[in-house]
């Protein structure tokens, strides 16, 4: 099968698998999923929606949280891990936010991206969840399964992205990332396959004996 071949097989039995999405972090707007996203880096979302009910109770808008102190604040988030920096980041970037974009949360990638704690993985799933623009987020799980699909050559997370964006159509990227997500999650695991289980691969690459090795994000 030709990528081209192997990609629209993939994006039409991912609309089968999950046809409607849902982002998997809990938030009620552009803020609370910036915030949320943020404490997701090297955790689960599952412990960042245990997490958040409370965060957001004591701040829930740029303005409230830049009142907060740092303390407070990681005292709250800890078991997302990394509280220290998580903390500081939140706290800084609703001071940012406040000061600068007169308490809206920035809908370009320039301003996202030059606030504290954000990078370009982060912006760019608040750009595609809270503002519907086109963005390919790369996590870990989409890393892995874009080379297990050969999709991609797996060299970095940024040519992962470029060679994504260049295969699949721009108006399926913003549902695709999450489709491959929750793939990667419920199939698809690092540990659980050396790409010749399911039907995706066995379609993809029906002669395929050997285990398919993939490079870390
Ligand atoms: S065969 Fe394995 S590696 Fe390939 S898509 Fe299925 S679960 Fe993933």
């Amino acid at each position: 099968m030709r990528k081209a071949e192997r990609a629209e097989y993939i994006a039409r039995r991912l609309d089968e698998l999950y046809p409607d999405p849902p982002i998997p972090l809990d938030h009620t707007d552009s803020f609370t999923l910036l915030v949320a996203v943020l404490l997701s880096a090297q955790c689960t979302d599952e412990r960042v929606n245990q997490v958040t009910p409370a965060l957001f109770k004591l701040a829930k808008t740029p303005k409230k949280m830049a009142q907060q102190t740092i303390d407070d604040v990681r005292e709250i988030i800890k078991p997302c891990g990394l509280s220290p920096q998580k903390s500081k980041a939140i706290v800084q970037l609703s001071k940012i936010i406040v000061e600068q974009h007169r308490g809206n949360v920035p809908d370009n990638f320039d301003d996202l991206e030059a606030l504290p704690g954000v990078g370009h993985k982060t912006a760019s799933v608040v750009m595609a969840q809270a503002f519907g623009v086109p963005a390919f987020p790369v996590d870990t799980h989409i890393h892995r399964l874009a080379q297990r699909w050969g999709l991609t050559s797996g060299k970095n997370v940024k040519q992962t992205e470029k060679d994504l964006k260049k295969i699949f159509d721009v108006n399926d990227w913003n549902r695709l990332h999450l489709q491959i997500i929750y793939y990667g999650r419920e199939h698809c695991t690092a540990r659980g396959c050396d790409g010749t289980v399911c039907e995706i691969c066995t379609t993809c690459y029906p002669k395929r004996r050997r285990p398919k090795l993939t490079i870390k994000a």
